[in-house]
């Protein structure tokens, strides 16, 4: 029998468990524990194995740092600093970030499955933000939707071409750099189908890109656009200047994320060195900010945005 199916995570042994096909056997103990690590033992597939297994903290010998690393990688803190911080070396910290990323992009979908229940969004807004790998000669595009109660549905990175001023030493160095935008967009919009109604409102800037892109993966949606108004100086380049900003939940995320996450602040040299990193590093802050618009929805007694 499927190992995976019986015994291969964490709801397959709830199921497990109740079905009878797995029984307790024992278990380990281990430091700073009280209980102990249950053992577990799969009659279909005669093997034996423990809740340890089953985790992401799987074979990690400083787990106990983890909840503190998350915590300081979204709060504005760079991996060198967390490292010294936390006093574990930074390849200890780049490992975790990998793992992290893994774990809380997995809880973060599985979260907002349970709180849209089958429903979809109805309003979203998107846009793209501008990063870099290494240096800016190999600048990154990094689009980003978020629902109009600001909830981050999904995001993607792909290379774009220099910017004009860099656009000659770029080449030189690295070559004609692929234009992905179109492409990442298009993926982006179709793995989030299933969260976003056929016919809901999407709201973005007057970028060119755009409109066919969204017509192409949503025929039946309204896709409004906007002027893109200039920053506010205190913005981050994000916030507009001026009063109402219809886009401002897709605004404010982009600033929430230029504030906390350590490698897109402005004006820093604290940069992204490789793209896999960039993606885990996001999805730790999404993660949690995810979770802080749905609590704080529930606090206030609103519903979803869905339908
Ligand atoms: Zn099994």
């Amino acid at each position: 029998m499927n190992q995976q199916s019986c015994c291969g995570s964490k709801h397959a042994l709830k199921i497990g468990l109740k079905s009878g096909q797995v029984i307790k056997k024992g278990s380990f103990p281990r430091k700073g524990k009280k209980r102990g690590v249950p053992r577990y033992y799969c009659k279909p597939c005669r093997r034996h194995f423990s809740l340890a297994t089953l985790l992401w903290t799987y074979y990690q010998k400083k787990r106990h740092i983890n909840s503190t690393v998350r915590r300081l990688l979204l709060s504005n803190m760079s991996l060198s600093r967390t490292a010294a911080l936390v006093g574990v070396n930074l390849k200890t910290i780049e490992l975790r970030v990998q793992q992290l990323g893994t774990m809380c992009q997995k809880r973060n979908a599985e979260c907002i499955e349970k709180a849209f229940k089958g429903k979809r969004a109805t309003h979203v807004q998107f846009d793209e933000a501008e990063t870099f790998e290494k240096t800016k000669l190999l600048p990154l595009s990094l689009p980003v939707v978020v629902s109009n109660q600001r909830l981050i549905l999904g995001f993607d990175v792909c290379s774009m071409p220099p910017h004009p001023v860099y656009k000659d030493r770029s080449e030189a160095k690295y070559g004609v750099l692929p234009d992905d935008r179109i492409k990442s967009l298009r993926k982006l919009l179709l793995s989030l189908k299933s969260w976003i109604g056929d016919f809901a409102e999407i709201k973005s800037d007057e970028c060119p890109r755009y409109p066919w892109t969204v017509k192409q993966v949503f025929p039946g949606a309204t896709h409004k656009t906007y002027y893109a108004r200039r920053a506010k100086p205190h913005g981050l380049g994000e916030l507009k200047v001026g009063a109402f900003d219809p886009l401002f939940a897709i605004n404010h995320t982009l600033a929430k994320l230029r504030a906390n996450v350590s490698r897109l602040n402005r004006r820093t040299w604290n940069t992204t060195k490789r793209r896999d990193r960039l993606m885990s590093h996001l999805w730790i802050f999404i993660e949690s900010h995810n979770r802080y618009i749905l609590r704080g929805l529930r606090r206030e007694g609103l519903p979803l945005d869905v339908a």
